[in-house]
């Protein structure tokens, strides 16, 4: 069983999942951390998809689902060797109608299946203030906000100690492409998950904490 976050940039899928992954018994799974991880491995993958990420575009849709296909084999593996994962917790997959149909050929071969998608809402201007003040850790990727979310030391990461930094593609410039291409690519997935009855939707604009507690109540089903 996997659970989708949906949602433009900066509203806070990343945040939140990371937040509740372990809480409800899922697997953080994020395509933008996996193609980062690859470029910071020097890998073949990462090589390519270096520019397709500083540029703000998106990766092909067949080597984005190939990576997907490799995390989902971990993850069913982890549950083998009796982990408390019962599946991913999607975040930034997927974005195109392609990549949502790709995903549903392969949860029907491995007999998995989506519980549900939960749309994160937040105005545009909140969107750009986030995506502005957001650093990272590059060492293990948990996310900060100079101004809504600073770290308890200046510029350190809490969990890990490395210093934290602004992504490469938080430029003006890349932050107005992706979100303009969130609405042409990713905002009709919506319709397509709604038609199945699995859209949920949760008011993003609000402190972590309630954000999260709704998100909590409304994979749980209540
Ligand atoms: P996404 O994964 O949807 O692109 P992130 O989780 O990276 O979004 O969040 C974008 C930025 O907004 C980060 O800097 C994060 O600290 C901040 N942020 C996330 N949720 C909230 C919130 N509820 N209130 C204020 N800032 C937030
Ligand atoms: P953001 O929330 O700001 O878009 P992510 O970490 O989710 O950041 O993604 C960073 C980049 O990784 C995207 O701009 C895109 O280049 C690439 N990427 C991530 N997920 C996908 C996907 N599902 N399909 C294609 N490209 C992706
Ligand atoms: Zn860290």
């Amino acid at each position: 069983m996997h659970v989708i976050l949906m949602g433009p940039q900066g509203v806070g899928k990343g945040t939140q999942a990371g937040r509740i992954a372990g809480q409800v018994g899922l697997s953080h799974l994020s395509t933008g951390e996996l193609f980062r991880a690859a470029i910071k491995a020097g890998t073949p993958l990462g090589v390519m998809a270096k520019k397709i990420l500083d540029e703000g575009n998106l990766v092909p849709d067949d080597i984005t689902l190939g990576i997907v296909e490799t995390r989902l084999d971990e993850i069913a593996a982890e549950r083998a060797a009796g982990g408390n994962v019962q599946g991913a917790l999607f975040d930034g997959f997927p974005r195109t109608i392609p990549q949502a149909e790709g995903l549903d050929e392969m949860l029907a071969k491995r007999n998995e299946s989506i519980l549900a998608v939960i749309e994160i809402t937040a105005p545009r201007d909140v969107l750009v203030r986030r995506l502005s003040g957001r650093r990272v850790c590059p060492h293990c990727g948990w996310t900060y906000h100079i101004e809504f979310d600073p770290p308890k030391v200046d510029s350190i990461c809490d969990n890990c100690g490395h210093t934290i930094v602004q992504r490469d593609d938080d430029t003006p410039e890349a932050i107005e492409r992706r979100l303009s291409l969130y609405d042409q690519q990713t905002a009709p997935l919506l319709k397509y998950y709604a038609d199945r009855g699995l859209l949920k939707t949760v008011d993003g604009n609000r402190d972590m904490e309630s954000v999260s507690e709704d998100l909590i109540r409304t994979i749980n089903g209540n």
